[in-house]
């Protein structure tokens, strides 16, 4: 269920294996391969997909990030992690990875997809023959699918979490009670790397996400609209927030999207219901403070989908039953990082001079001591040995 970075990727590992399986999607095919979102790649998510045979494209266009630089107190602040870990990780956008995913499940693998499916409902997924319904805008007609199991890739807004009956599972949520206004500009990168501005305004964020394309974040009030934000108070607020001695100027470009998205998150425990698995944003928000959320989904799919594959093929169980426990061990990890970081971007914005000044000490540290810096470097590139 679900056309985004983890439907397709397990589609792609059960197809590559033999294993009949269908993709249902609502939206149409142009539309998720132009949605834009995500752009950071974590150096181990490239390797699993070059494993699975996913990443050729992007090994070959996407561009390692080695660099990014914080900005607070008027002043800036490069911060090496490449330096400091020997690892980088990549920036390539979320729609180029789902386009190429897309061509390889379905123009190259020969896998079956239905796009813009209506009204999709689950049934007897405590059974061990689940079925998923839906209907077909084309002709009215309602389709059954019968199947072993269930992928549940449809993201933080889709049906198959509310599947679930109320008891069996346990959400846990966090509302950081900020929003960021997003933003697309068709400008060139201001930097050569990502910056984040720290700012009594409250965060900003810069993005590099191709040549002719720049991401920028705007902190502003939960609920916000994005009519309130012109193109000339969006311009004047980032050259205030991410101002600081010795900066280059910021190209301004006209505003190509602008979103105001609610900082939470949520987290599925477990990420199982019978013959139902969740994987991605429909198991675990994490809002894009720390640029996780398409890592987790990855990390999610390529479980399943190797899971599912060992239990196709050898009759092998042990990554099913398995698959809950290790997916929310990095899930709750990069959970944790997504709070640190809320605490970094908005605290001296909090309106409280104690949490001001805390939130200043935190960051000089990572400047200062070079044990903070490298556990910081670790959690944001999510190279840890073990979760
Ligand atoms: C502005 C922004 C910036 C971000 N930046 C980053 C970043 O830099 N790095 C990072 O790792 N993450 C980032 N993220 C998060 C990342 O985009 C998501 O975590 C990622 O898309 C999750 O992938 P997914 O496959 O789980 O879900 P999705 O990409 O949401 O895909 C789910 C799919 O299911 C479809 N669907 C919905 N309902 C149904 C249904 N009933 N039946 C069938 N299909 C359905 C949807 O149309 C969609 O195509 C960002 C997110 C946003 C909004």
């Amino acid at each position: 269920m679900g056309a985004g970075p983890a439907g397709l990727t397990v589609g792609n590992i059960l197809r590559a294996a033999g294993v009949d399986c269908v993709v249902l999607e609502t939206e149409s095919r142009q539309f998720v391969e132009t949605r834009p979102r995500a752009g950071v790649i974590e150096e181990w998510a490239v390797r699993g997909l070059r494993e699975r045979g996913l990443g050729e494209n992007l090994a070959a266009r996407a561009e390692p990030h080695s660099v990014c630089e914080f900005r607070f107190a008027g002043e800036r602040f490069r911060f090496d992690y490449h330096e400091l870990t020997g690892r980088h990780h990549y920036v390539y956008p979320q729609p180029l990875l789902v386009t190429d995913l897309l061509r390889e499940y379905a123009d190259v693998r020969g896998g079956d997809i239905r796009f813009e499916v209506r009204d999709v409902m689950l049934h007897d997924l405590e059974t061990d023959r689940p079925a998923v319904s839906y209907l077909d805008p084309r002709t009215g007609q309602r389709h059954v699918l019968r199947c072993e199991f269930v992928a549940g890739c449809d993201g933080a807004r889709g049906v198959t979490r509310d599947a679930i009956p109320d008891g069996r599972v346990r959400v846990a949520r966090r509302d950081y009670g900020v929003a960021w206004l997003a933003l697309l500009a068709e400008a060139p990168p201001s930097s050569d790397c990502v910056v984040f501005g720290v700012h009594p305004d409250g965060f900003a964020g810069h993005m590099a996400r191709s040549p002719e394309v720049t991401r920028y974040y705007l902190q502003c009030p939960p609920g916000d609209d994005p009519e309130n934000w012109s193109h000339d108070r969006v311009w004047d607020e980032l050259r205030e927030r991410l101002g600081a001695a010795g900066a280059p100027p910021l190209t301004e470009g006209r505003l190509i999207e602008k979103r105001v998205l609610d900082m939470h998150d949520y987290v599925v425990e477990p990420m199982v219901y019978g013959r139902l698995f969740l994987a991605g944003d429909a198991g675990h928000l994490t809002a894009p403070i720390a640029a996780k959320g398409m890592n987790l989904a990855l990390h999610d799919a390529f479980l399943l989908g190797d899971a599912i594959t060992a239990h196709a093929t050898e009759g092998d169980d042990a990554g099913l039953e398995g698959y809950s426990h290790a997916c929310l061990r990095r899930v709750w990890d990069y959970q944790e990082f997504s709070q640190f970081l809320s605490g970094i971007y908005h605290g001296t914005a909090s309106g409280d001079p104690f949490l001001a000044g805390t939130t200043l000490a935190r960051l000089r540290r990572l400047f200062t001591s070079r044990a903070a810096a490298t556990a910081f470097a670790e959690q944001y590139l999510g190279t840890a040995a073990a979760f």
